[in-house]
């Protein structure tokens, strides 16, 4: 189910790209390519810069994976100051051009997985299959919007913006970093790409990948630094737009940021922030207990908790609640928490310290309240890195929680089948409104609580996380994020001054 698209508006049917493909991955079962990615774990510091502060692996703090330098205010004056040169030149590529440079980024990039990889996973703390999906997702969005331009864009009547910020997270430091900037890319922006401080190398190799493929330096530059850095750029008014993914706390200081700033268009700086999740799902006695554990692990605990789609309350129906906990928990036990170098590895490190503190101390308060925490047992080498085994909490309910908490923390509440909608108002007075899943076999529960969440990706009967470009688009809405989703057919919109009506019906 799609919010996205309303009803009354009819879309072009090749903005839906009926031919496309995904990207295919690579099979982490098979021999010569486990053999590989080995090779690949030990990245030549050189390449990944010799100089600055270290970056370290999050699960092994003595693994140091390359140096960066923050750029200083004056060097981000004069980056922004030649993507406003680069403009002209790039926006007056033919979309067909835009879009072929793209995609052939695209191939280098596939070409390149097995090295991708290994930065992907020592700098993020990604296990190879988390690891495997990003460079994927990746290369769809590089083909995605790259075919959505050549297809149906036309430099007559699609006004691109000017120069547009991307500032994107460490959760998907490949995926969203280059989600965000083949979109901007694809519309005729130059693009100013500020990766997560914690996050720099990969996108570091990403932006030398789009430079290979043929795309102008200054057509997109990399600008490396934290909040400060971010600040600076946004906050230069030759910035005609600014897409976001992270906490709602910074989108919103980011709006404060653009509030009153108009383009030359005489319309508003545009924003397209996608944010948090407070996300739930709801399973009744119905459904299948041994498939519910099985989308929980991986909605919960996958990534380390450490994406906005991931479960972070699980509703059970009381019928069923002692017995799907009981699984639940002995499958919490299989779990091996560790260094994703080790393929084995099925839940790696949370990305700092400081997240790791946040992350406790949420998990401490809940105990001074008097709730039972169960966690996953941990290795010793845990201490190396940050790391914050699978947590499972029972709450009273979703009220107790004020606020998003980005680890592997899964909430539990109980409800009965007579306060189903109840739960449901709860679930939406949270005011987020991103993922909700419910797992039912029956039809009438499933189009109840379906037509009554707001969330912006709704999952029946699977689990909540790893939503696929240009088949789930993605994205939510409320304090979740201002839409369009990415990955969809109306994100491309957003980053222009001006393109043909939609038709109406
Ligand atoms: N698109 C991702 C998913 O479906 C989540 C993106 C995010 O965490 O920001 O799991």
């Amino acid at each position: 189910k799609t919010h996205d698209v309303p009803s009354s508006i009819r879309l072009p049917a090749d903005l839906f790209q009926p031919e496309r493909v995904n990207s295919a991955g690579l099979d982490l079962t098979d021999e010569n390519t486990l053999r590989e990615l080995a090779k690949n774990l030990a990245v030549p510091a050189p390449r990944l810069g010799e100089t600055g502060e270290p970056v370290l692996n999050p699960a092994d703090h003595s693994d140091v994976v390359g140096h960066v330098t923050f750029a200083t205010p004056t060097e981000v004056t004069q980056a922004v100051a030649r993507a406003q040169s680069a403009f002209a030149g790039w926006s007056a590529r033919t979309p067909q051009e835009r879009g072929a440079l793209l995609a052939a980024a695209a191939d280098r990039l596939e070409a390149e997985t097995p090295y991708l990889l290994g930065i992907i996973v020592r700098e993020a703390g990604k296990t190879f299959a988390n690891a495997v999906a990003e460079v994927r997702e990746a290369v769809d969005f590089l083909r995605y919007y790259g075919a959505q331009v050549s297809n149906t864009f036309s430099n007559d009547t699609h006004r691109p913006l000017g120069p547009v910020v991307c500032i994107s997270p460490w959760n998907f430091p490949l995926a969203i970093f280059l989600g965000q900037v083949a979109a901007a890319l694809a519309a005729g922006n130059t693009v100013l790409a500020k990766p997560a401080e914690e996050t720099p190398l990969i996108a570091s190799e990403a932006v030398r990948i789009l430079h290979e493929a043929g795309i102008p330096a200054n057509a997109v530059q990399i600008v490396i630094g934290a909040g400060a850095v971010g600040a600076a750029l946004v906050g230069d008014k030759a910035v005609r737009g600014v897409m976001f993914t992270g906490s709602t706390e910074v989108a919103r200081l980011i709006q404060a940021q653009l509030a009153g700033r108009l383009n030359p268009d005489g319309q508003p700086v545009p924003l397209i922030a996608e944010t948090g999740g407070q996300n739930a799902l709801i399973v009744d006695s119905s459904a299948l207990a041994e498939q519910v554990v099985g989308d929980v692990l991986s909605s919960a605990f996958d990534s380390a908790g450490q994406r906005c789609s991931a479960l972070r309350v699980l509703c059970l129906q009381n019928d069923c609640a002692d017995r799907v906990l009981t699984m639940l928990k002995g499958a919490m036990e299989e779990l091996a928490v560790g260094n994703p170098t080790q393929l084995a590895t099925d839940i790696g490190p949370v990305i700092t310290a400081e997240a790791q503190s946040l992350i406790n101390g949420h998990i401490d308060a809940l105990r001074k309240q008097g709730y039972s925490v169960h966690q996953t047992a941990m290795p010793e080498a845990c201490a190396q890195g940050t790391f914050v085994p699978p947590t499972l909490i029972e709450i009273g309910g979703i009220a107790a929680l004020k606020r998003e908490v980005f680890g592997p923390v899964l909430h539990v509440v109980r409800y009965a089948r007579q306060d189903l909608n109840a739960l449901m108002d709860a679930i939406n007075a949270t005011g987020y409104a991103l993922t909700f899943g419910v797992h039912s076999r029956i039809d009438e529960t499933i189009n109840a609580v379906t037509a009554r969440s707001h969330a912006g990706n709704i999952y029946v009967n699977r689990n909540l996380v790893g939503a696929v470009v240009g088949v789930q688009p993605f994205g939510g809405h409320d304090l979740s994020g201002t839409g369009p989703k990415a990955g969809g057919p109306l994100y491309l919109r957003r980053l222009l001054s001006a393109c043909p009506a939609l038709s109406a019906p």
